[in-house]
């Protein structure tokens, strides 16, 4: 546990939504707000995810809903339904992401459509409902998490043409919110050990204490990602005091380079 001051306070009194906080990336940074004050509220796609979520983070008045980023009547529910019944909130975590890897001439319309809906539809979805809140109290704090894959990754033509794309996003509506004191930034991780990474590992016939020997092979501090380092990247950009940082990409990969 850090030893910092403001460590269990900072968040005191503020409300965050973090998508896809069911597992992986998304369950870290949700236990993280929650470990720093915040009434955190974490969607899962399934009932029985949500209950989990509910349950891990309960103790600190937390909740699991059910939401498809995808569906545009859920996403406007979800908002007001939080906004409402627990109060404004002031912190948004785009995190939901799928992967429906293939090299390009094997990809479907379908592999394309689902990894862009849930990763930019998705996001600017969520993002359009939060914002109304934010602009009418004059706060909030936006993270979406991009990828190192944005810079290209063979095999993902449509996981980094979205991940691409989240950072365009990101840099538009910081100048677009910035005067309403919202900020709005990417984090862009590198290799994370995540049932998206197992995944990847089995998809390529690796076994995976192998696969995440390679991949820490490669990266300069000698280790794979924890979802904890991700998590400790979001605590600086939703503390109050980091209201100056608004539009930037933090690669959070072990090294300056994917
Ligand atoms: P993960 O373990 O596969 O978890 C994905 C999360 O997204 C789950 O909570 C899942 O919910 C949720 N989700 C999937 N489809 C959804 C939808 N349509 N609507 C709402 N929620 C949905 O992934 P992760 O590794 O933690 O990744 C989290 C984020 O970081 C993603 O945006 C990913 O692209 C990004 N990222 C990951 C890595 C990495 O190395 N792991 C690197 C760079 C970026 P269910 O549990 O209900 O399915």
């Amino acid at each position: 546990m850090s030893e910092r001051p403001h460590h269990g306070v900072a968040l005191k009194g503020e409300i965050a939504l973090v998508t896809g906080a069911s597992r992986g990336i998304g369950a870290a940074i949700a236990d993280e707000l929650a470990a720093q004050g915040a009434t955190v509220i974490g969607t899962a796609t399934s009932e029985a995810g949500a209950q989990a979520i509910g349950a891990r983070l309960q103790a600190a008045g937390g909740q699991g809903r059910v939401l498809n980023v995808t569906e545009p009547e859920a996403v406007d529910a979800l908002i007001d339904a939080v906004t409402k019944e627990i109060g404004p909130i002031s912190i948004l975590v785009n995190n939901a992401g799928i992967t429906r890897d293939n090299l390009l001439f094997k990809m479907t319309d379908e592999d394309w459509d689902l990894v862009m809906g849930v990763h930019l539809r998705g996001a600017f979805l969520m993002t359009r409902a939060a914002q109304r809140h934010f602009v009418e109290q004059k706060y909030g704090k936006i993270l979406n998490l991009s990828s190192v894959s944005a810079l290209g990754n063979r095999g993902q033509a449509n996981y980094s043409a979205a991940k691409a794309g989240l950072q365009g996003f990101t840099k538009t509506l910081a100048i677009e919110l910035g005067k309403f004191g919202v900020t709005v930034n990417c984090i862009a991780p590198g290799f994370i050990a995540s049932d998206m990474t197992r995944a990847t590992a089995e998809r390529i016939g690796e076994d995976w204490d192998e696969y995440l020997a390679d991949r820490a092979a490669q990266i300069p501090v000698a280790r794979a990602g924890e979802v904890e380092d991700i998590a400790q990247a979001v605590s600086f950009f939703v503390d109050e005091r980091s209201g100056f940082v608004s539009g930037q990409v933090l690669y959070v990969a072990g090294g300056p380079k994917a």
